[in-house]
Formats: structure tokens, C-alpha cells, sequence
């Protein structure tokens, strides 16, 4: 029996450049690991399925969960012949815009991995993963990465300075494939600087870092939700040094230099979210 865990992502950077012949949004985005965990058993079975235990009332328990995508992936390229019991325990909310299922999957081909001594490097692993989910070979790496094309293509970065993230997650869910149907290419918006972000993560710079945060979906998703802009403008009056939404949404996070001034950020949104962790950058 072998465990993985599945950390949550937040995206510091979004951008979305054009949409492709194939339907895909090519994207330009930072992506970075918060310790927020699902976390996964994998076990060898005497048969041949598959079985995923989940109890979950949004998270269906059989092909269309990721994981199991995962798991039946691995054993049709590696020639499998045992199955696997996969119980995952979900913390990560969902459809959040945190790759909760995204994050699992990435578990599950680790896990597979080990499981059954395949040796396979985490690149393969990465690469293979591209099939079932475009944010799942970052999830693979779990590392702050710069992803393109619409999101297999990763460069790696150090880790970002240390800051706090408190996440706030609003009662509603959000479908990314309906906020990337809203989004109009043509609109203006606030330039995303991929470039900006990313020399300030190589360089350690906190300030810059946060001034270059960016998300072109953020403003399509508050068109959808106002609460998100609601949630965003209580963590800066509560002292966050940066507030943006992650992925397609509705999380929203905040950035804090400071223990105390994330536990401020936390009291301020006591009694206007249900749903709030105060967490750090794993990259
Ligand atoms: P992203 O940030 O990549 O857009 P998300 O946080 O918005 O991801 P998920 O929580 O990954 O969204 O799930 C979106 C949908 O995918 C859910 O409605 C759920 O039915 C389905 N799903 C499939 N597998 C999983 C899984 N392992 N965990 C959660 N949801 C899953």
C-alpha cells in the first residue's frame, strides 16, 4: 500500500493569448503548490478493475473521475495486469479553479508509478498525463512552473518567496469550460507580464512578485459571481499585500509577508466566507 498526496494549486499569473484550431486556449500562466492536501491510498488488487473509493456527494467514483482516468492510463501504456483500489480523501474544494482533480490525477500516475516499479521519470509521467487534462502535468512536477500551450508545456522556477496565501472559496462553483466561453479575446484588459512575475520569482523579490500578479479570467468570472470582487476587496482592507483569483475561480487568495497580517485577513473574512485556509507555498 503506497500514499500520495495531492496538493492544490493557486495561479499567480493567467494569460490567455488566442484560441486554437483545436479548441484550446493557449495559455501563458504561473502556476505554484499551496500545502492544501487531497490525499491518496493506492493498493494492489487480486483482480483486474479498477476501484475508486470516494465519499464525496459532487465527485463521481468511477470513469469520469480523473484519478480513475489516471489509473486506467497507466495500466493500458504499461501493460498492467493487476488492478488497484484507489481511496482518496478530498480536502481541495471543488471546481474551485485549485486543480483538485487535476492535483489527483497527477497522485495517481505518481502513485501507479511506485505501485507497480515502473521507474517512469516524472517528465514521461508529465508528458503521458497531457492526454487526460491540460493542468495535470504541472500537478505531476507539483514545482512553480511556467506553463504553455494550453498548459503541457512547463519551465520550471525556484520557489517563490516566502509569503502566506489565505484562500477563500465562496458557496458557488464554477465551470471553467463556461468562463472560457464568456471570455471575449477581443476586450482590453490589464497586461499579464509572465516576464515580470517570472524574473521576480527567480530573483526573490516579494515586491515584484506581487505587483506583477495577474489573471485575464478574473474579470469574466466577477461578471458571473460579484462576491469574488467582494472577497477580493475585504482581504485588502484587511492588509493583504495582493488579492486575485485563481485559475477560472471563485477562490480567491491572498498574498501576506506576515503571519499576523494573514491571521488578519482571516478575521476579516470570518462572517463572509465559510470556506477559508491560511496556507504556504510548497514550489
Ligand atoms: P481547475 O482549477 O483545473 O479548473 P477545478 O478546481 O476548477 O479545477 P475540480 O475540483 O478539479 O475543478 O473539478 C471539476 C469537476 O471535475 C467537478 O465538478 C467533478 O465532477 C469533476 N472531477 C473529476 N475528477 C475529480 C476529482 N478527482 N476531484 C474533484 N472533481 C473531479
Amino acid at each position: 500500500m503506497i500514499y500520495e498526496n495531492a496538493p492544490a494549486k493557486i495561479n499567480l499569473t493567467l494569460d490567455t493569448l488566442f484560441k486554437r484550431s483545436d479548441g484550446y486556449h493557449e495559455v501563458e500562466m504561473i502556476m505554484t503548490t499551496v500545502d492544501l492536501y487531497d490525499r491518496l491510498t493506492l493498493e494492489k488488487r487480486k483482480d483486474k478493475r479498477i476501484v475508486l473509493k470516494i465519499e464525496h456527494r459532487y465527485v463521481p467514483n468511477d470513469h469520469r473521475n480523473l484519478a480513475y482516468k489516471a489509473a486506467q492510463l497507466m495500466m493500458e501504456r504499461y501493460d498492467i495486469k493487476q488492478g488497484v483500489t484507489i481511496t482518496l480523501d478530498k480536502t481541495i474544494p471543488i471546481a474551485a479553479g485549485l486543480a483538485g482533480g487535476s492535483s489527483d490525477a497527477a497522485a495517481t500516475f505518481r502513485g501507479m508509478n511506485r505501485l507497480f516499479n515502473l521507474g517512469l521519470s516524472l517528465d514521461t509521467l508529465a508528458e503521458l498525463s497531457s492526454e487526460i487534462g491540460s493542468d495535470i502535468p504541472f500537478c505531476v512536477h507539483g514545482k512553480t512552473t511556467l506553463c504553455k500551450g494550453r498548459g503541457e508545456i512547463l519551465e520550471h522556477l525556484p520557489k517563490p518567496p516566502a509569503c502566506w496565501v489565505v484562500l477563500a472559496k465562496p458557496e458557488i462553483s464554477v465551470s471553467t469550460q463556461e468562463v472560457y466561453g464568456a471570455l471575449d479575446l477581443t476586450a482590453p484588459y490589464d497586461v499579464i507580464d509572465n516576464t515580470r512575475c517570472k524574473a521576480a520569482i527567480e530573483t526573490g523579490d516579494y515586491q515584484e512578485m506581487i505587483q506583477s500578479l495577474g489573471n485575464r479570467l478574473e474579470p469574466v468570472t466577477i461578471e458571473m459571481h460579484p462576491v469574488i470582487q467582494m472577497l477580493k476587496d475585504t482581504m485588502m482592507k484587511a492588509g493583504a499585500d495582493a488579492a486575485m483569483m485563481s485559475g477560472s475561480g471563485p477562490t480567491v487568495y491572498g498574498l501576506a509577508a506576515k503571519e499576523r497580517q494573514a491571521k488578519g485577513i482571516v478575521n476579516a473574512l470570518k462572517g463572509c466566507c465559510k470556506e477559508v485556509y491560511m496556507v504556504r507555498m510548497l514550489g
